[in-house]
């Protein structure tokens, strides 16, 4: 994906991507103390529930909202199903997802089931019937 990019002369980067427990503990502890625990939950995942435990998931480029309107992200939304990932956290499911939209972070799922999802228009908690809701 990132040498496809490149041929079009897009820079992809990983800023985050395999994040162990302790890690992600101690990134939502800061981010906790930083906004409250519930800001936090609609950014960050606590540890043990954390997509980027999995391996599966990354943080591309600018972990922020802009990255939407850059080339690279534009792209990245249109054909990364294509490399078997999905948008995790969509715009407008964060009542399904619990996330903020978050535009950088993408999930692997494999070409076939990242196809799928991506032609539903569903979030993947609507997509395998689902709830990522807390137990508390
Ligand atoms: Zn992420």
């Amino acid at each position: 994906m990132q040498a496809d990019a490149a041929d079009l002369g897009l820079t992809i980067y990983i800023s985050s991507g395999f994040r162990s427990y302790d890690y992600q503990a101690g990134l939502y502890q800061r981010y906790v103390e930083r906004d409250g625990k519930e800001a936090a939950d609609r950014y960050s995942a606590r540890p043990g529930y954390s997509e980027h435990q999995s391996g599966l998931a990354f943080d591309l480029n600018t972990i922020t909202d802009d990255f939407k309107d850059t080339d690279e992200g534009r792209w990245v939304a249109e054909n990364c199903y294509k490399y078997g990932f999905i948008i995790r956290y969509p715009a407008d499911k964060e009542d399904v997802t619990g996330y903020m939209y978050e535009p950088w972070h993408i999930r692997y799922l494999g070409t076939e089931i990242a196809e799928d999802v991506y032609s539903s228009g569903l979030c993947l908690e609507e997509y395998l019937g689902i709830t990522s809701e807390y137990a508390e």
